[in-house]
């Protein structure tokens, strides 16, 4: 794996809390954008990833691997002249 373009940011669909995007859309979040409202952790469980709100303690999405084990890269770049 030298190839280092999949490491650069590429969200096209970000995976946000239902309930902090509500709150988002409400106007409760004190004025903060989605991304600046989120408080998630994103973790490894036995079964898969899990994304977790903090805010809200409940979940966001667990996504089975079904016991499959997938390739995954998590080597760091710092590039952030380049957006
Ligand atoms: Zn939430």
């Amino acid at each position: 794996m030298s190839d280092i373009s999949a490491l650069k940011y590429g969200l096209t669909h970000p995976i946000v809390c239902a309930k902090c995007s509500e709150d988002v859309l409400q106007g409760r979040s004190g004025g903060l954008s989605m991304r600046e409202y989120a408080a998630v952790d994103v973790g490894f469980t036995t079964i898969g990833i899990q994304v977790w709100c903090r805010r809200h303690n409940i979940n966001v999405v667990h996504i089975d691997f079904q016991g499959n084990r997938l390739p995954a890269d998590f080597r760091c770049i710092e590039d952030p002249v380049d957006e």
